[in-house]
C-alpha cells in the first residue's frame, strides 16, 4: 500500500516525538520502526484519521489495536538489535507484528480469531512484509515448530505466564506479557530465561489488555475462570 499522504506522515513523526520519545522510548531501532509503519493501514477506513491518536482503537470482533506507546514500550522491553526470531501472541490487526518485522529477521504471530488472522495476513502481505507468518490457533501453546525464540511478546492478558511460552524461549531470551488475576487488569512482566529451567521475572508497568483466551489462559465467556482443559484448531492462514 503506498504511503503518500503527507498529513499522515507528519502525524506519524509527531506521534514518535510526542508519545514515544517524550515518554522515554529511546531504542533507535524501535523509533525507526514506529516511524516506518503506517498504522492507518491496520484500521477500518472510518477510523484512519485517528491513526496517530494517543489511544487504543477498536478493530473487528470486539478486539483492539494497541496504543502506539504501549506497542513501542513492549517492543523496546524485548531488547531487539535486529535479525532475531520473534513470536507474537495476539496478532489482532497486525500492527505490532509489522513493527516487529521492521526490526526482527522472522516474525511468527498467532491469532485465535480466524477473521482477524486472515485480515492481518492480507494487510501485512499488501504492505510487502515477507518475514511475518500468521497462524490461526491458540497462542498460549506457542508455535513449537519454529522455537526457540529470541523474544516472545503477548498482546493479551493471562492469569499466569503460559509454561509453553517459557519453554519456547532461547537461553537469554525475553518474554513480555501482561499477567493478572483479573482478566482485564494486569501487570506487564518481562521473563528472561536464565538457564534451561530458570527464569527471572521483572515487573514493568500496570496495563489493561483484552483477555488471553486459551488452554494456558482464561476460559472463553464472561466467567473469568482459568481453563481446565480444552482442545483447539490450528491452521495457517
Ligand atoms: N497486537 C495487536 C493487538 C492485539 S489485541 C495489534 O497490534 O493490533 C489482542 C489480540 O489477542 C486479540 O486480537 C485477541 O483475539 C487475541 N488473543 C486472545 N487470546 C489469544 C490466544 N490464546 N491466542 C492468540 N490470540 C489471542
Amino acid at each position: 500500500m503506498p504511503d503518500a499522504d503527507p498529513e499522515l506522515t507528519a502525524a506519524r513523526d509527531a506521534m514518535v516525538r510526542r508519545q514515544l520519545q517524550a515518554r522515554g522510548v529511546t531504542s533507535p531501532v524501535v523509533l525507526e520502526a514506529m516511524r516506518a509503519v503506517p498504522r492507518e493501514a491496520f484500521l477500518p477506513v472510518r477510523l484512519r484519521e485517528f491513526a496517530y491518536e494517543d489511544a487504543p482503537l477498536p478493530i473487528d470482533e470486539g478486539q483492539t489495536i494497541s496504543q502506539p506507546y504501549i506497542v513501542a514500550f513492549m517492543i523496546e522491553a524485548l531488547d531487539l538489535r535486529g535479525g532475531e526470531t520473534v513470536l507474537e501472541i495476539g496478532t489482532g490487526s497486525g500492527y505490532a507484528a509489522s513493527v516487529l518485522a521492521e526490526i526482527a529477521g522472522e516474525v511468527f504471530t498467532i491469532e485465535r480469531v480466524s477473521q482477524l488472522a486472515q485480515k492481518a495476513a492480507a494487510t501485512l502481505s499488501d504492505l510487502g512484509y515477507r518475514n511475518v507468518h500468521v497462524l490461526h490457533a491458540d497462542g498460549t501453546r506457542g508455535w513449537p515448530e519454529h522455537a526457540p525464540y529470541d523474544a516472545i511478546v503477548v498482546a493479551a492478558g493471562g492469569p499466569e505466564v503460559p509454561p509453553s511460552l517459557k519453554n519456547q524461549l532461547k537461553l537469554g531470551g525475553r518474554l513480555v506479557i501482561p499477567v493478572g488475576d483479573d482478566p482485564r487488569v494486569q501487570e506487564l512482566v518481562r521473563v528472561t530465561r536464565a538457564a534451561h529451567d530458570e527464569w527471572r521475572s521483572e515487573d514493568l508497568a500496570d496495563v489493561r489488555f483484552v483477555p488471553l483466551i486459551g488452554e494456558e489462559g482464561w476460559e472463553e465467556g464472561p466467567s473469568g475462570r482459568r481453563v481446565q482443559k480444552r482442545g483447539g484448531d490450528r491452521g495457517a492462514v
